[in-house]
């Protein structure tokens, strides 16, 4: 972009949340099933048919809020939003207005030091989060000759967060939106599955000169299932700006699509063909009233956020910010992780295995966490072994550690049968390192003679002369000490 250009970002997720059963009525909330088997005379929007506020939906929804600071609203309401498509059986979508369940609130982000011109993170705030229905799913392209619709996802529910206009470049929106999708994930309040369209995202963005304090007509792109489409469709969109307002020619509010194959956006509508949504209260739901108790109970039951964590575990084990982050990729991979520390009692140790040799298990396997066998109290005893020097690192991720995964008996137990423990008894390395510097006078001369990198061929010979089995530090000193007698 141009300098003296600035871009304006605003995000709006949709969250579909984590309950047993749709928004207002008593089907299964599940991805996957059949077409049209989960639904019932309330979400296929049957004449008649009430709808019933999901209490789930309402925890989950204020879950979040809490986890942000935002205002929990006492009392927040019901509108419909009318429009006509296949895939929205009654006619219009509830959803709520004016006053949201969620009001305000914000997450940090690492601000982006390109567009910040210094680092260091930024508060971006949000505008609120509210409830909504999901509509269906209309397939194109599945027939040639017709659109089919699934109205299993009618009624799912879904919890829309609406970002502030805080966001200043793409790097930064994409860095919202992992931070949202990881908290969200991590709360339990939703499964967090990008593919399967279960955490989405519309791309608010306009352009302004640096220094102005009123925003520029913005651009929606709508639909990004993916954080690498985030970055480049608001990459791309911000290019097309800007070149429209260096040729001296105006930005045109509209809403628009990414492909992802031409790797460009597209025009889907324009202000001027921008639907009146005719949004009224909706007449069969009571407002959604919550007390202070209420609150105060699933305050109590938030778990440690995974920012506090992460901090947490920088300080205690000395871990490094993409450490911290890779372990925070999954809350089943964190909490491995975190009972590993605790039951070997090295934080950064465990951290060196779980991002080592188990990570390299998983893609091997192509499982996550929840399917490795080694539960993480076996895996510990192994850690502990290396730690107290009783076997080598080598031994124990080439020797025992298969053995483990393969379900051949405790670490201890592989040590013994397999006679690896490490030898770290000064009189055996001892005895060693008198047979190699007698067996090698050539290069302990060379040595003496100031060619001091010939101590690491010596220390090799000696390693080599115990099995693989000697404790290295100890090989070192014994051998150090050695050629410096005479
Ligand atoms: P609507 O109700 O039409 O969706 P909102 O005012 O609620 O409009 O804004 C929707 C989103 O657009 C928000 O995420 C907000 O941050 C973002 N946004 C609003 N104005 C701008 C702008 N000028 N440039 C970029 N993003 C904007
Ligand atoms: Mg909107
Ligand atoms: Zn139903």
């Amino acid at each position: 972009m141009k300098p003296g250009l600035e871009a304006i970002i605003g995000l709006e997720v949709h969250i579909q949340l984590r309950t047993q059963s749709k928004l207002f009525c008593a089907c299964r909330n599940a991805y996957g099933a059949p077409p049209n088997t989960q639904t019932c005379p309330v979400c296929l929007g049957l004449p008649g048919a009430l709808p019933v506020l999901n209490d789930e939906a309402v925890r989950l929804g204020i879950t979040l809020g809490l986890a942000v600071g935002a205002r929990i609203s006492d009392r927040s309401t019901f509108y419909r939003k009318q429009y006509f498509y296949p895939d929205l059986p009654k006619g219009y979508q509830i959803t709520q207005g004016p006053v949201a369940l969620v009001e305000g609130g914000a997450l940090e982000v690492p601000g982006d030091p390109a567009v910040r011109g210094a680092t260091g993170p930024v508060r971006i705030g949000l505008e609120r989060a509210h409830l909504e229905e999901d509509a269906g799913k209309s397939s194109h392209d599945q027939r040639p000759d017709a659109t089919l619709v699934d109205l299993n996802r009618a009624g799912v529910p879904l919890l829309e967060v609406v970002g502030a206009p805080d966001l200043r470049s793409p790097q930064e929106a994409s860095d919202f939106l992992k931070a949202l999708h990881r908290l969200v994930v991590f709360l339990g309040i939703c499964e967090g599955n990008l593919e399967e369209g279960g955490f989405r995202c519309d791309a608010n963005v306009s352009l302004r000169r640096t220094g102005e304090t009123t925003f520029g007509t913005r651009v929606e792109v709508k639909n990004l299932n993916s954080f690498r489409f985030v970055k480049q469709a608001l990459a791309f969109e911000i290019e097309r700006q800007a070149a429209l307002l260096a040729a001296g020619k105006r930005v045109a509010q509209e809403t628009r699509g990414w492909d992802a194959e031409a790797g460009e956006t597209r025009s889907q509508r324009t202000k001027e063909a921008a639907m009146d949504y005719r949004y009224f209260p909706e007449p069969d739901l009571p407002a959604l009233e919550v007390t202070e108790a209420e609150v105060a109970a699933i305050r109590a039951a938030l778990p440690e956020l995974p920012e506090a964590r992460g901090r947490r575990w920088g300080s205690a084990f000395g871990l490094g910010e993409e450490e911290v982050a890779t372990l925070l990729h999954d809350p089943a991979f964190a909490d491995y992780f975190e009972a590993l520390a605790a039951a070997c009692g090295n934080g950064k140790a465990a951290a060196t295995w779980m991002l080592g040799e188990v990570s390299r298990t998983l893609n091997e396997r192509g499982v996550g966490i929840r399917s490795f066998p080694v539960p993480p109290e076996a895996l510990a005893e192994l850690v502990r072994l290396v730690e107290a020097r009783q076997i080598s690192f080598g031994a124990a991720k080439d020797q025992v550690y298969p053995d483990l995964l393969a379900g051949g008996g405790s670490a201890e137990a592989i040590v013994v049968r397999k006679g690896l423990a490490q030898v770290s008894d000064r009189g055996a390395i001892e005895l060693l390192v008198t047979q190699v510097l007698a067996a090698n006078p050539g290069p302990v001369a060379q040595f003496r003679a100031g060619k001091t990198s010939l101590q690491g061929f010596l220390v090799g010979q000696v390693l080599k002369a115990g099995g693989g089995r000697l404790d290295p530090k100890v090989v070192h000193e014994v051998l150090t000490e050695g050629l410096a007698r005479e």
